[in-house]
């Protein structure tokens, strides 16, 4: 789980699914920036639904199967990527 890096507060799923797109500290109001070893990590895992092209193609499903399939494993990776998310005060350059 994610801790404000100002106010040191751990921020629990739920805290961190509300703000999960303004990244905001419910503690002390402070603005969070992902931190960059979290975006490379979030980044990859966010990709984890692509694994599903290529099982598509061997497969032949139709197109509303791969919807079927990749709604969960999207909603799933959603709600794992507070637990992979770590905050940070500045915007951190990737490299
Ligand atoms: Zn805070």
């Amino acid at each position: 789980m994610p801790i404000c890096q100002n106010c040191g507060e751990k921020w629990s799923w739920k805290q961190t699914f509300k703000t999960i797109f303004r990244l905001k500290c419910p503690y002390c109001g402070k603005k969070q920036y992902e931190s960059a070893s979290s975006r490379t990590k979030s980044g990859a895992f966010m990709l984890i639904p692509l694994v599903l092209l290529p099982i598509n193609a061997w497969f032949e499903f139709s197109v509303g199967t791969v919807l079927l399939l990749a709604t969960p494993l999207f909603l799933i990776t959603f709600g794992l990527y507070p637990f992979i998310l770590k905050l940070s005060n500045e915007i951190e350059p990737y490299w």
